[in-house]
This record gives structure tokens, C-alpha cells and sequence, in this order.
């Protein structure tokens, strides 16, 4: 081998297009390696970079912060405003897992990585991740696995099973170029127990050893070396103030911690002000007055009243069981999301400040060296995780 070969061979500008895979553990909350021994999600730090915690959109819920770590838009710029799709004029709703296949609540302007990744070229795969069900522009994520009715995520042989197929059969046979990946806990834990419980610490437990086993899966199919991974999450958890002295908040339509209205015509200012002030821990905004640091108002979809309440909470419609919930401002704390990454392109043994999730889009972006959409995030929050300051060699691949 000559000199110059050498030279460029260990060079920032050696560049090649690196794997990248992007894991969402539902509800992990960026403290939650602090009360259990998580060896696996240790050692990936040592190895990678870890972030203090990362912060979502607001409103803090699964498939609308999901999203914007897809596109690296706020909520109200990429129009997916609730996990529920709803038609104010039929009254008809969808929950969560429905409102999957329902294209145009998705497709409505914001283009996904997996579609902006497969247009300029590259291989995209999507196992269970919200979003994976639907068509954009008439184009679907190449290789997919849609999450099944009624599935139970806390099955770790699924988990295991899954974490084989993305790493043999997608990356290592089928030679994708990126692949999102999707487990549905500690989310359902933490909802049922709390955030403060023993089932919470073994959800996380579990986790850790699913973390270890994708990095051992990694290495067995021969792709650490040119693998970046990315592990997060779309929202924290906090625990629900129940019993005797909390003044419950009591609106009869509205459970969960947060709500929209469509009054009747003509009776917006009346509902408006007959909520607002009725409970000293609810907010009620019109939606031309929410705060501009929530990002939540832009948007047709979301309804004239906005309601939110405060940590801890929840707006009890209906009897309400949950230990533990979300959706509350992504100010607070408890709402935070863990973040960790580790790959060729990254540092190692760095912990980083906290940035916004939207931020997570254009670092993926680069990290595949492909364009961006239009987005609301920016390289310059996420460059310094990056070997060579996120440098591009390739002129073409300044992004
Ligand atoms: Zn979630």
C-alpha cells in the first residue's frame, strides 16, 4: 500500500457512507439508568456518546414526537398533533393503533427519512416504529415489518427475534443502508406501575440486556465497524398524583393529561371562559395563545381550546387507572427522554448537554449523507457528537 492511500484511508476525509440504526425504547426516560445497574447502556456510553437528556416536542406523546424524530419538525409544522386521528365534523375517532394506517393523517407534508433516504438512493427498513404503516407520496418504506394487532411488547424472545432480523436479514443480507426500530417499553410499564416502581426497574433491566444483545448481534454479523447506532425514546413518565388531598381535575370529555375543544359555533369564548381559571393546575390557551415554545398552534388540525395540565395531573374524564402518564410540557423534567449513540462516526466515552429531539433528523441526515427536507433542527446542536465535527469530505455531501 503507498503513502498516499495510507493517508487517505485514515483521514477525516476516508468518509464512507456508514449503517445507521435508530432505536425507540417507548417511555425511557432519561434518569432511569439511575436506580438500576444497566451495564449494557454503561458501556455503550464509554463507547459512544450520551446526552444529560434529550427534549421532545410538545405535545409529549408517542406517534406525534415519534414523528418529529423522523423529520425534524415541530409538531405543528409536520401536522401529526395526536396519537388518536379524530373527524370534528363526524365525531369519528381512531385510536392509536388504527390511526396507523390512516395515510393522509400521516402523508400531509413532511416527508419521512426512511422516503427522503430511499429517493436519494439508499436502502430504508422499518421494524413496528410509528409511521411504518402508512404511504407517503405514493411511496412506501422498502423493507417493513407493521406492528400487529393487539401485540404484547414485552415479550424479550420477540424483542431478541426482532433485534436478528433487522441485524441478519436487513442489514447484513439485504444490505440496508438504514432501519428504525421500535420496542413498546417501558412505556406500558411505567403507565401501569409508575415510573418509582420494581416493575419499572426490570422493564429498564430488560432493556439493558436488549441494548447488550444489539450490540452483540452487531458484532457477530461482522457491522460494528461501519454501524452508527442512535437509542431513544419519544417521552418520559411521571407519577399521577392520586388520593386524598389532590384536587382532581374533573372535565367529563377530556381524560389524560392533556386536551383539545371544538365548541359549538358561537360558544368558544363561553367555553373558554368558563374552563379557564377552574382549576388552579389547568391551563386552558386558545390556540392562537399558546406559548410559542410549544410549538403546538400553527396547525389546522389542532382544535380551538387547548388544555394542558400541570406534572402529575391528569384530567380524569373517565375513571383513570394509570400509575404513571405523559403528554405533560416538555419543560418538565419527568417528560425527558434518555439518548445515547455509538458507531464510527461518533466520539467516544462523551457526555453532551441536553438538545431538542428535533435536532435527531438532521444528524441522521448527515450521518447517511443525504439532503434533508426542510426541517427545524439543526447540525450545529448535534455536530460536537461527532468525530471531526461532523466535517463532510465529500463536497456533494455538505450537509
Ligand atoms: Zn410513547
Amino acid at each position: 500500500m503507498n503513502s498516499d492511500l495510507m493517508l487517505f484511508l485514515v483521514g477525516p476525509c476516508s468518509k464512507v457512507r456508514n449503517k445507521l440504526l435508530l432505536v425507540s425504547f417507548d417511555g425511557f426516560r432519561w434518569d432511569y439508568d439511575r436506580d438500576v445497574d444497566t451495564p449494557n447502556l454503561d458501556k455503550m456510553a464509554e463507547d459512544g456518546v450520551k446526552a444529560a437528556y434529550v427534549t421532545p416536542p410538545y405535545l409529549t406523546i408517542t406517534s406525534p414526537t415519534h414523528f418529529t424524530l423522523l423529520t425534524g419538525r415541530y409538531i405543528e409544522n409536520h401536522g401529526v398533533i395526536h396519537n388518536m386521528w379524530f373527524n370534528t365534523t363526524t365525531q369519528e375517532k381512531k385510536q392509536y393503533y388504527m390511526t396507523q394506517f390512516v395515510d393522509d393523517y400521516w402523508d400531509n407534508g413532511s416527508l419521512p427519512i426512511w422516503i427522503t433516504a430511499q429517493r436519494q438512493g439508499l436502502k430504508t427498513g422499518s421494524l413496528h416504529f410509528p409511521g411504518t404503516a402508512a404511504t407517503y407520496r405514493n411511496k412506501t418504506i422498502q423493507t417493513r415489518q407493521v406492528e400487529p394487532r393487539f401485540y404484547n411488547h414485552t415479550n424479550e424472545t420477540d424483542w431478541r427475534q426482532n433485534v436478528d432480523k433487522v441485524m441478519g436479514d436487513w442489514f447484513k443480507t439485504q444490505d440496508l443502508d438504514f432501519v428504525s426500530l421500535y420496542f413498546g417499553e417501558p412505556d406500558e410499564t411505567g403507565h401501569k406501575y409508575g415510573p418509582d416502581s420494581p416493575e419499572r426497574r426490570d422493564a429498564v433491566r430488560k432493556v439493558d440486556r436488549t441494548v447488550g444483545y444489539i450490540r452483540e448481534t452487531a458484532e457477530t454479523h461482522g457491522l460494528t465497524d461501519h454501524l452508527n447506532i442512535i437509542i431513544t425514546a419519544d417521552h418520559g413518565m411521571t407519577t399521577v398524583f392520586r388520593g386524598d388531598g389532590v384536587n382532581e381535575i374533573i372535565l367529563s370529555k377530556i381524560p389524560g393529561p392533556s386536551g383539545m375543544l371544538l365548541p359549538k359555533e358561537g360558544m368558544l369564548e363561553k367555553v373558554f371562559r368558563t374552563l379557564k381559571g377552574a382549576h388552579p393546575n389547568l391551563h386552558v390557551y386558545k390556540k392562537e395563545d399558546m406559548p410559542a415554545r410549544l410549538h403546538y398552534s400553527k396547525h389546522p388540525r389542532i382544535l380551538p381550546i387547548i388544555l394542558y395540565a400541570d406534572k402529575g395531573y391528569v384530567i380524569n374524564g373517565v375513571i383513570q387507572y394509570n400509575k404513571g402518564e405523559h403528554g405533560f410540557d416538555n419543560n418538565v423534567l419527568d417528560m425527558k427522554p434518555f439518548f445515547r449513540a455509538v458507531g464510527p462516526d461518533f466520539h467516544q466515552n462523551l457526555v453532551v448537554g441536553p438538545f431538542e429531539t428535533v435536532n435527531v433528523y438532521p444528524l441522521m441526515c448527515h450521518l447517511l449523507g443525504i439532503k434533508p427536507e426542510l426541517n427545524d433542527g439543526s447540525l450545529d446542536n448535534t455536530r460536537h457528537l461527532l468525530l471531526y465535527g461532523g466535517e463532510s469530505c465529500d463536497p456533494k455531501g455538505g450537509f
